[in-house]
């Protein structure tokens, strides 16, 4: 891979490790394993557009604040780019850019024919009024223009965005769209409210796929998932509701940690009040029938599976050596880094890559899609079943791959997505 892992400044100033850096060691070690091809793996370690927008949006005391937004489109061979919008202090280019080749390798992996792209602002939404979160959006839809489209590229939620934030996306969107076009173009995001044409189950969709994921390892491993023990890293929509629905196979979540702090009870923590709770308090912080506890103390937490659901980074060389768990299933993107990945394979700590173990929002995503174009609404069942199948065929996938190249399950799943970009790409050949 051509890229470089060059050093990004934090928001508090601190140097971090390049996020695309990681994703070029982790596409490097695939590549060099499966043998790709050496123009493919050209085309595919650069992104196609990376498009940067700074715009001006007016707050409600009436001044003018200037807001810088991403979106890095990386490959679109499969089907148009497609990707989340992330709300965050930390967004940057090279964040974006990780963020989006991640998304093509995802849609690979699940034979969904959708490309990758992420786009974001580099702001935290908590510190603006709820009108100001819908003009800063709305000012950004209107500055990509047409570089977003429902057979283009197509948004949807990641960090602290949700399915208003795609509504405002939506709305603003058809606007500026001549009038006799407006109604086909409902398509232009995913994670929209059900009213408006999002699908039954898409907003449980990731940490559905978590669980479907976590199953199909339970199963290879004759494990019984009724009274084991997890804990979770971030409560927002994934790990909310990865939790909730771990709850129901009788699994105890023992600890959780966000922004706010981290808490534990070994006794179980119900998730369904635990959520209650952050809505009102914004945090896990102060919940009243679990102990706060340190970052540290919440990763030596003895438990059978953790599921980081929050940002990137946090399965480091420094972290990954705490970890007292069988299994880490990825829910967030990108929370183990490249030296991460090699202790907890020295340490016989299986992973479910975040590629494969978090792809239940973007598969429901095609759902939603496909329902919107066909002018359908499909049953929760029915989408539910759709994600399930999906989900065991791409897991059985990366498990064969993980077994014919003898090698760790992230590594694998590239393999699997590679493979299928390799197919394509000699397929179509190359114009001109
Ligand atoms: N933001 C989610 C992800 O990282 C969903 C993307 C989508 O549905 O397009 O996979």
């Amino acid at each position: 891979m051509t890229i470089r892992a060059s050093s990004t400044k934090g928001i508090e100033g601190a140097p971090q490790a390049s996020l695309y850096g990681s994703v070029a060691r982790q596409f490097d070690k695939a590549a060099d394993l499966m043998g790709l091809d050496d123009s493919i793996r050209n085309t595919l370690s650069m992104t196609s557009n990376e498009i940067i927008v700074h715009f001006p949006v007016r707050m409600d005391d009436g001044h003018i604040e200037m807001f810088t937004g991403y979106r890095v489109q990386h490959n679109d061979v499969l089907g148009p780019y497609k990707g989340g919008l992330r709300y965050h202090p930390q967004v940057s280019i090279d964040e974006v850019r990780a963020l989006a080749t991640w998304m093509t390798w995802k849609g690979a992996i699940t034979d969904i024919p959708f490309g990758g792209a992420k786009g974001g602002i580099q702001f935290d939404p908590a510190n603006y009024s709820q009108r100001e979160v819908e003009r800063i959006t709305r000012r950004f839809t209107f500055a990509l223009g047409n570089n977003i489209g429902p057979e283009y590229d197509i948004p949807a939620p990641d960090v602290n965005t949700n399915a208003q934030i795609m509504a405002w996306v939506l709305d603003t969107y058809v606007s500026t769209m001549p009038p006799h076009e407006r109604q086909a173009c409902t398509h232009v995001v995913t994670g929209k409210p059900v009213e408006l044409g999002g699908s039954l189950g898409r907003d449980k969709a990731t940490g559905q796929g978590v669980v479907f994921n976590i199953l199909e390892w339970a199963k290879d491993n004759d494990f019984s998932l009724n009274g084991a023990t997890y804990i979770v890293q971030g409560f927002g929509n994934v790990g909310s509701w990865t939790s909730r629905l771990l709850r129901r196979f009788g699994a105890k979540l023992l600890a959780v940690e966000d922004v706010t702090g981290a808490i534990v009870n070994p006794d179980g923590i119900e998730p369904g009040e635990l959520v209650s709770h952050v809505a009102g308090a914004g945090g896990v912080r102060g919940f009243d029938t679990a102990e706060p506890i340190s970052r540290e103390d919440f990763l030596a937490i003895k438990a059978d599976i953790f599921i980081p659901a929050a940002l990137e980074n946090q399965i480091t060389a420094e972290t990954a050596p705490r970890l007292n768990v069988r299994l880490v299933a990825e829910g967030a993107n990108g929370p183990t880094d490249p030296d991460g990945d090699v202790l907890l394979k020295e340490r016989d700590i299986d992973l479910i890559p975040d590629i494969l173990c978090n792809s239940g929002g973007v598969i429901v995503s095609y759902y939603e899609w496909l329902q919107n174009k066909r002018s359908e609404f499909w049953e929760l069942d029915e989408v539910d079943k759709k994600l399930s199948r999906r989900i065991s065929s791409a897991y059985a996938k990366v498990r064969e791959a993980a077994a014919s190249h003898d090698t760790d399950w992230r590594t694998a799943a590239y393999i699997v997505a590679l493979t299928r970009l390799e197919k394509v790409y000699n397929e179509r050949g190359l114009f001109p």
